[in-house]
């Protein structure tokens, strides 16, 4: 079945002259590393066509390593494309939304398939990450595709980020071989993972102010806000801010863990992670979606954040009322 999609899709790419490729706002390393992995894949294999990955309106310092995407094109290149959005679980998630002048929409993605779209649609939700479903893509028809080291770097990039460095459950033995697969193309693994694990001063004294303000809910919650004006205080950018979550990762009996950043606009930019507990319905029921054990929501009082909290400890009761060899 999937065989057949990914035959669609390299179909369509090959029908088309113009390719324009999309990826979801407050780009992350997936996001990032597929979009710029697959257009160096389709620029290596069809040198003749014109690939381009256009966002202006997003730039990450933390992934600022990668490089930056193409200029802004006039409006009839739009027309006259193919899209291909990826690692992007909704149209309204797209953060380039000039999408819809696109001839086509492919979408390929991993995320928790709650909002179909497309012409051609593949998302399997088992997978680790988009980044991998790439790197298949390229290996199912590697006669056919071309890639760079460059390449390589981007998928590489977003398959150790969004897998938790290859943590999460998601993580099979294909994802290895697919991982392997891209070493062997040639990576400079210590100057990347220099990239990755890079932290500022202001963000080490962060973590610091996290964890010294964090709350426990009675079944074990943890979590903690950041308001506009503490992250004005600590010199955080938002980016920086949002990046605080994985500060209450590994705490004892905390299954559940959520970062509340506010935003500009005074909404409230929720993360909520989790180890064994399913937390993606949450997230939904709060404007949001994602992963398991992984997903992100937005809140827009102080009452829904609490609202959101009790509903988090109320699943963490269940769950460890239901369930032994928890940590
Ligand atoms: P975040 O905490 O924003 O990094 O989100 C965790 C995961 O959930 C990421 O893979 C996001 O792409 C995804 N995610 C965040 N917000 C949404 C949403 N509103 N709908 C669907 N997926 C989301």
């Amino acid at each position: 079945m999937n065989e057949q999609i990914m035959q669609s899709i390299l179909q369509k790419i090959k029908d088309y002259q113009s390719i324009m490729i999309f990826r979801h706002i407050r780009m992350d390393g997936d996001c990032t590393g597929a979009t710029k992995g697959f257009k160096d894949i389709l620029t290596a294999s069809f040198p003749k066509k014109d690939i381009y990955l256009i966002d202006p309106s997003q730039s990450s310092e933390f992934l600022a390593f990668l490089g930056g995407d193409d200029e802004e094109v006039s409006d009839e290149i739009y027309a006259k494309s193919l899209a291909i959005v990826l690692d992007t679980a909704s149209l309204d998630r797209i953060s380039n939304k000039k999408y819809v002048l696109c001839k086509e929409i492919i979408k390929i993605d991993h995320h928790i398939n709650i909002t179909p779209y497309g012409d051609i649609s593949w998302v399997e939700e088992e997978r680790s990450s988009t980044c991998e479903m790439i790197t298949h893509f390229y290996q199912t028809f590697k006669d056919e595709l071309k890639i760079t080291k460059e390449g390589a770097k981007y998928l590489f990039t977003g398959m150790v980020t969004d897998s938790g460095r290859f943590r999460y459950r998601e993580v099979s033995g294909e994802t290895m071989r697919l991982a392997a697969s891209l070493l062997d193309i040639g990576i400079d693994t210590d100057t990347l993972y220099a990239h990755l694990y890079m932290q500022s001063k202001e963000s080490m004294i962060y973590k610091g102010y996290i964890l010294k303000n964090m709350k426990v809910t009675e079944n074990g919650v943890a979590y903690f806000f950041v308001s506009n004006k503490t992250q004005a205080k600590l010199g955080l950018s938002r980016e920086d801010a949002s990046a605080g979550v994985s500060a209450l990762e590994n705490i004892e009996n905390c299954l559940i863990w959520i970062a509340f950043i506010e935003n500009e606009d005074k909404s409230i930019r929720v993360r909520l992670r989790s180890r064994f507990i399913t937390v993606n319905d949450i997230a939904e029921k709060y404007h949001g979606g994602g992963h398991s054990c992984a997903s992100g929501a937005t809140v827009y009082s102080k009452k829904e954040l609490k609202s959101l909290i009790n509903d988090a400890d109320a699943k963490l009761k269940e769950y460890k009322e239901n369930n032994e060899g928890w940590l």
